[in-house]
């Protein structure tokens, strides 16, 4: 082990028989090196892009949903074509486990790390890692985007980010409407932004020319705006109003389709009763194929009769997922209250306000109106735009080298 960190920090890469996935290795004259797969590089790229953005859908994949595409893409896996990897699966069968290295390999971004793992396959600390420059594939940009989404992800499970924002991935760009991810461009300082990702990705079609918004700024307002929403009971009560309002308009074309259905079904109902009293009405004859063409139609209405059934129970749900319930005001309401009482605890306490934004489904689009900065923000309780305050005045140019 001694020998071999030595000959890492002497700069050779040790991957045996296995470079990471878009690489290959290099031997010259006992030096190892990576260098890029072109094809593999672009399955990268685009797993990192789908992840982090959108695929052509327009939407961001999640690991699972990335794993599936490129299995039904038939991308080769590495196993499909070394004969040196020991392999688990089918042909073009892609392992949610290998999506997910790859995602937080930071190799990707030029950086490869020796002695992840001791003998007993244990994580070695940060501290014990040696970093090796390789070629990238990403920029850190890209990269550092795909750890964001991912801490977020894991937020409710163990929280393992070491900042704290309100809104990431709860956040839209005005400009193009993709979501934006918190980043920490620079360790050092520690400033975190919420950032558009159209830039960084160079094989988007969209970009945007949007600032960086520092995150504190953002959450500071936003809090705000949803703390005098609740703790104020007449603001509350007209939120609630409002908001039923608006889904009431929401659910207008789907309640009139309801009825359409309920009429058909009604009008259904009674052709297969008259159908099934001529059915009777002919038990005593012997007309055996005027018998068989009502027998088929009862069938046919019989199965017209299901479709309608089916529609109407999906319109009924999709009725009351639009509307909140009786029960979902009353614990609105009930929190509300409850948190009205201990707002000063709550100002310190991140997860509990973390999981109000949660329950209000606090939406917050960022962008620029006459040179200021400016959110659009909504939930369950209403709607308003707020200007954040510029507590630093900070461009994409400062940030960024
Ligand atoms: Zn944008």
């Amino acid at each position: 082990m001694r020998g071999k960190r030595r000959k890492v920090e002497a700069g050779h890469i040790i991957v045996n028989n296995r470079p990471p996935y878009g690489y290959k290795k290099i031997e010259k004259e006992n030096h190892m090196t990576l260098e890029i797969l072109e094809d593999e590089a672009k399955i990268v790229r685009s797993i990192f892009t789908w992840y982090t953005v959108e695929d052509e859908s327009g939407n961001p994949l999640s690991v699972f949903k990335i794993t599936r595409k490129l299995t039904q893409m038939k991308i080769p896996t590495r196993g499909d074509k070394d004969k040196k990897v020991a392999k688990k699966r089918k042909q073009g069968h892609w392992a949610m486990s290998t999506v997910n290295r790859i995602l937080n390999s930071e190799t990707y971004a030029g950086i490869w790390h020796f002695g992840k793992y001791d003998a007993r396959q244990h994580r070695n600390p940060d501290d014990r890692l040696i970093a090796v420059e390789v070629p990238a594939i990403i920029s850190p940009e890209i990269f550092e985007a795909a750890q964001s989404r991912m801490e977020n992800n894991q937020m409710n499970s163990k929280r393992s980010q070491k900042y704290n924002y309100l809104f990431n991935r709860r956040t839209v760009c005005m400009s193009c409407g993709y979501k934006m991810n918190a980043i920490c461009p620079n360790k050092s300082k520690g400033y975190i932004y919420y950032r558009c990702p159209s830039g960084i990705h160079p094989n988007l079609k969209q970009r945007c020319e949007q600032p960086y918004f520092r995150v504190p700024d953002v959450d500071e307002s936003v809090w705000q705006w949803v703390k005098k929403i609740i703790t104020d009971p007449a603001t509350l009560e007209k939120g609630l109003a409002d908001h039923q309002a608006d889904q009431e308009k929401v659910n207008e074309p789907l309640q009139q389709r309801l009825e359409v259905v309920k009429s058909l079904i009604k009008k259904s109902e009674s052709e297969l009763a008259e159908l099934l009293t001529s059915l009777k009405a002919m038990e005593n004859h012997k007309a055996k194929r005027s018998k068989a063409a009502i027998l088929n139609e009862i069938e046919q209405v019989e199965n017209l009769l299901d479709n309608l059934e089916s529609q109407r129970e999906a319109l009924i749900e999709q009725i009351s997922t639009n509307s909140l319930s009786e029960r979902e005001i009353k614990s609105i309401k009930e929190y509300a209250a409850a948190i009205a009482k201990d707002l000063d605890t709550l100002q310190t306490d991140f997860e509990s306000r973390e999981r109000l934004m949660d329950l209000l489904d606090v939406q917050v689009t960022l962008g620029m109106e006459d040179g200021q900065k400016v959110a659009y923000v909504r939930c369950n309780l209403g709607n308003s735009n707020l200007s954040i305050a510029p507590f630093t005045t900070c461009h994409k140019g400062d940030i960024i080298t």
